[in-house]
Order: C-alpha cells, then structure tokens, then sequence
C-alpha cells in the first residue's frame, strides 16, 4: 500500500503527500467522485502515512503501526461504513467516543467514513461540533459520492477533493500490466467502465464477464423491440444476478451507442462494436424513446441504492419500456 501504486488524480496525491510530509494536516477532508476510482485506497494509504512513524518514507510499511495498519488494528485508526445502506446517528457517536481518546502509539488519530453521502441528516448534524472544533489530534477523512446529499454546514467544515474519472491510457496500461489480457480487451474494458479503475479490474478478472454482458444487451435489445415473451421470460434469470448496477451500466452503454450511432454513422466510436449489426439495425429508435429509456434507467439505479422492494422495481422497469414500444 503505497502513494506510487495509485492511479491518477496525482495532483491531489502530490498535495496529500505534501501534508505529510510536512506535517500540516487538515482535521476534516472530503474525498469526493465516482465509485471505483480509488478514493478508499488513497485515503488509507494517506491515513496510514500519517500515522506511521518513519521521518522520511511514509509509509514505512515496517514500522509497528504500519503492521497494526496493515492488519486492521492499529487502535488510533477508526473505519465507518454503512450498515444496510445507511450512516446511522449512533456511528457518529460512536466516532466522537473513538476521537474524544488521546491517541494511543500515535501522535494523530484518524476517522475514515465511507459514503458519508449515506449518512442521514440526524447523523450529520451530531457531526458539526465535532468537525469544527474536534480534538488537535483528530483528523476526520470523508468519502461520498455524490455531495448532493451532504448538508451545506458540513461541507463548509471540510476542505474538499475531487478524484476525476482516470484516463482510458492509464487503465489500459495498468490492465495489461497486471491481467492476462490482450490490448483489445482491456481497451474494452477501459471504455466501459468509464473512467473507474475498480470496475475496470473487477471486469478483467471476471472470465464470465463477456458472456454475461451479451447475455443481458440481449434481453434489453429485445426489451427495445418490445418482445414480451421473450423478456418476461427472461426476467428472473435477469434478476438473480448479484450485480443488477452493472447490469444496468451496461444498457445505459448500449442506449450510449445508440445515440452516437445515430449521430456519427462511425462504429469507431462504439463500446459495444461487436454487436454492431444488432445496434444499426436498432438505430432506428427515435431520439425521444431512447432518452425516456435512459431517464428510467438512471432511476431505477439510484432507488436500487436504497431499501425498495428489487425485484418489484425491475419488474416495473420492464414493464413500462416493454408498453412504452407499443
Ligand atoms: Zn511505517
């Protein structure tokens, strides 16, 4: 776990690294950007360079509290996660108990929340004293993914970064570099995820990826044609699937080529060009469908977010494409 092993967004890496060094660290930070570009893995290497004990090369990875970081147990580090989707109250509390201790081997003590965008309102305002006047030893480290859902007041208590979407080059050099893949494959996968390393990887390590993908481009190319048989026959096989997001990833890829189909005429610049001939001959769709289709779609993704009832929601949404085509 080092700061060379990271991926893009190396301005904000450099100015980590410089904090460190320097030994000017801001008390609350916000990590803000897409899920999968390493946002997590930099505010751990960030955390444990903090707290390791070497003058000169943080982190060490020899020193005992870079050992104690590395095996989960350095006592003056604390990570919050969600539970069932949520932030709750009582986790905060429990963080402000957590940082309310002196450290213990360690001159810092540091608190790294995961979605804080999950967090509820009650949890984020039991935040505010904390981050504005929390202890000297405590550093708080927020991640979100979309700060919409985080309260002004706390945002004006931190000072923010934005990790942007990594470049395709550096995925596909790192994907080559590290899977067995060929240069057309991970050009693929750096296209389709868009920017988030993590899914990227998570692709290229998965054999099955592929067939799965037109698999599922096969029953939502149907859905487009209106086919009601074939989909609703589809359907529970669609939803037994552990990763609906992905899923839905992939037709917002599929209604994305359409579009540039429509516009270009050029496969060059299609995710899905080898499912060329199925694209064309669906580019007929009209402008207006399509983006009805990609507005429900970017719906069902963020209520699949919360506790809704799935499978009913996935029904709905094939449903109302499948009458829309009438
Ligand atoms: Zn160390």
């Amino acid at each position: 776990m080092r700061f060379e092993k990271i991926i893009g967004n190396e301005s904000i890496l450099k100015s980590l690294e410089d904090m460190v060094l320097a030994d000017r660290i801001n008390h609350a930070l916000l990590f803000e950007g897409p899920a999968g570009i390493g946002k997590k893995y930099t505010a751990k290497v960030f955390s444990k360079s903090i707290l390791c004990e070497d003058e000169v090369d943080k982190p060490c990875g020899i020193c005992p509290q870079c050992k104690q970081f590395d095996s989960d147990s350095n006592p003056d580090f604390l990570f919050v996660e969600p539970i069932g989707d949520v932030i709750k109250k009582e986790q905060i509390q429990d963080l402000i108990e957590f940082l309310s201790i002196r450290p213990f081997d360690s001159k810092y003590k540091i608190a790294l929340i995961e979605s804080f965008d999950k967090a509820t309102t009650e949890a984020q305002n039991a935040f505010l004293k904390t981050l504005e006047e929390g202890p000297d030893y405590g550093i708080i480290i927020l991640l979100s993914e979309n700060n919409k859902n985080i309260l002004e007041t706390v945002l004006s208590r931190v000072k923010s970064y934005y990790f942007a979407p990594i470049e395709s080059s550096k995925i596909i050099e790192y994907l080559v570099d590290n899977y067995n893949i060929t240069d057309k494959e991970a050009n693929f996968y750096a296209k389709y995820s868009n920017g988030s390393i993590g899914l990227a990887i998570k692709m290229a390590k998965d054999p099955d990826f592929n067939e799965k993908r037109l698999k599922n481009l096969e029953i939502f190319h149907r859905a487009l044609m209106g086919e009601k048989d074939f989909v609703l026959s589809e359907i529970k096989s669609f939803k037994d699937q552990d990763n609906i997001d992905l899923v839905l990833d992939m037709y917002l890829s599929w209604l994305r080529d359409l579009l540039i189909y429509k516009e270009t005429k050029d496969r060059f610049y299609l995710y899905n060009s080898d499912l060329e001939k199925k694209l064309v001959g669906q580019s007929n769709l009209d402008y207006e469908f399509i983006n009805y289709v990609k507005e429900k779609i970017i719906k069902l993704k963020s209520i699949l977010k919360f506790n809704v009832n799935k499978d009913l929601a996935l029904d709905l949404f094939f449903i109302d494409i499948l009458e829309e085509c009438q």
